[in-house]
């Protein structure tokens, strides 16, 4: 099984590394990842500059990866149409550093990173851990291993992938794996006003989430029980329930 793995925080991330000595094993690994951190950089590709590319290694155990200065997206459309010989088998991005929950996922490179892949055909799951704080990547790692066996296994229909979100808990402590779908994510606070040292204004995006009410069988509830949720996602964003409705407009030239 050929497996590409990638991710938005870098490829110096702890997820990533903990993903890429977990997969090692059970297929070939090819790393394709962003030089630094790209966090939020949701489906974007680059095109208005070069795009640099370099061999990155690390000697425990010893591999060798692919440095790209671009994005998540960047990396999967360079690794399938430029730098591998083979098409790929999965992609699979993460482990990011901070979960990816309802909403978020529109903006989120983690995930953008997996649905370029399925927009390649090729069966595509991103994995997200629910904390900021430095953590042990392990579990997540382990259950991204034993869900990357089932998807060779299994098929997913075309232009679908799956978005995992792990707590931040000890194996033992998960409270099992849920189905789910997408939550919401709203936020307060998000720009704060600051001035710079020559007295000009400017703005920083931050916010807090706000606790939305998020019902049993969301991702965002999942998370809240301890338990992995896994979404799968499509990205036809057609509302086709309310065509009709549009179509009574009557629009015209
Ligand atoms: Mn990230």
């Amino acid at each position: 099984m050929r497996i590409l793995l990638t991710n938005d925080d870098g490829i110096m991330a702890p997820g990533i590394q903990a993903l890429w000595r977990e997969l090692a094993d059970i297929g070939e690994v090819t790393v394709v990842a962003p030089d630094t951190e790209r966090s939020a950089t949701s489906q974007a590709i680059t095109v208005h500059h070069p795009i640099r590319v370099d061999n990155h290694c690390i000697d425990d155990p010893p591999l060798c990866a692919w440095r790209v200065g671009g994005t998540p997206t960047d990396c999967v459309k360079i690794a399938v149409e430029a730098l591998l010989e083979h098409k790929p088998d999965l992609v699979v991005s993460g482990i990011n550093q901070g979960p990816n929950l309802g909403t978020d996922v529109l903006y989120s490179g983690t995930v953008s990173a997996a649905i370029e892949g399925a927009l390649h055909g090729i069966p595509s799951v991103a994995v997200s851990l629910n904390t900021w704080r430095p953590a042990d990547f392990g579990p997540a790692a382990r259950f991204t291993r034993k869900l990357v066996t089932t998807m060779a296994a299994k098929s997913l229909p075309p232009n679908t992938l799956l978005n995992v979100n792990v707590p931040a808990l000890a194996e033992e402590q998960v409270a099992g794996v849920e189905i789910t779908r997408l939550g919401v994510i709203e936020y307060e606070n998000t720009f704060e006003r600051r001035q710079d040292p020559r007295g000009r204004i400017y703005y920083w995006m931050g916010g807090s989430i706000v606790d939305a009410a998020n019902e049993d069988g969301t991702d965002v509830a999942a998370l809240k029980k301890g338990k992995i949720s896994v979404t799968p996602i499509h990205f036809d964003l057609t509302n086709y329930a309310i065509m009709h409705l549009i179509e009574e407009w009557k629009l015209t030239t």
